[in-house]
């Protein structure tokens, strides 16, 4: 890197942590910011300042919430016989804008990984079971990332939930193989969700 102000340099390598963000754009972020005005600068990092306080998982499903229960649990516009398995709260958002969808979703935090050490203590597992069992659920959609960690904790999550006597689905296919859920475009997603499968 070059020889920049210190500050300068930390933040640059700290931008860089973000995805799809190499060093030049990195650099060009920097400058940017230091074009801003004083009181936009304030304002963004006061709301970095609050992030993790104020954004919280929710209480019952783990999407993401700043008040104690979130608008995808909301019992009057929420088909509450449904439940989308999902890894990431950031699912919750590209699903709900398809359409296709009008369920209860539960986000696992993660998928079963021995490389990264992601164990089935870290998925709550049994609070899921919990909760199918709590709210009645008709339902379960797995929608899990078409890749080796989402396709393995599919299968392990197909056999918790049919022994509670329940229809498990899932995307149907059509997501490629070996991607994430984050990088597949809305019709693509909603297509897959209209024509899920028994699994
Ligand atoms: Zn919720």
């Amino acid at each position: 890197m070059a020889h920049y102000p210190q500050e300068l340099a930390r933040l640059i390598s700290l931008l860089r942590k973000l995805p799809g963000v190499g060093g030049k754009t990195a650099e060009r972020f920097a400058f940017q910011l230091l074009n801003w005005k004083e009181a936009e600068l304030g304002q963004l990092s006061q709301l970095l300042q609050d992030l993790k306080s104020h954004i919280i998982p929710c209480s019952d499903c783990h999407c993401l919430t700043d008040q104690g229960r979130c608008l995808f649990c909301d019992p009057l516009c929420r088909d509450q016989t449904k439940l989308c398995i999902i890894a990431s709260a950031r699912d919750a958002y590209s699903i709900d804008e398809t359409g296709a969808y009008k369920g209860l979703y539960h986000v696992l935090g993660g998928l079963l990984s021995p490389i990264h050490g992601t164990t089935l203590s870290q998925l709550d597992l049994e609070g899921l079971l919990r909760r199918i069992h709590a709210l009645k659920i008709k339902e379960v959609i797995l929608a899990l990332d078409s890749t080796l960690e989402g396709d393995t904790t599919s299968l392990f999550l197909k056999e918790q939930i049919q022994h509670l006597g329940l229809p498990v689905s899932r995307l149907a296919f059509g997501i490629p193989m070996g991607s994430s859920l984050d990088f597949v475009d809305g019709g693509t997603l909603a297509r897959a969700l209209t024509g899920r499968q028994n699994f």
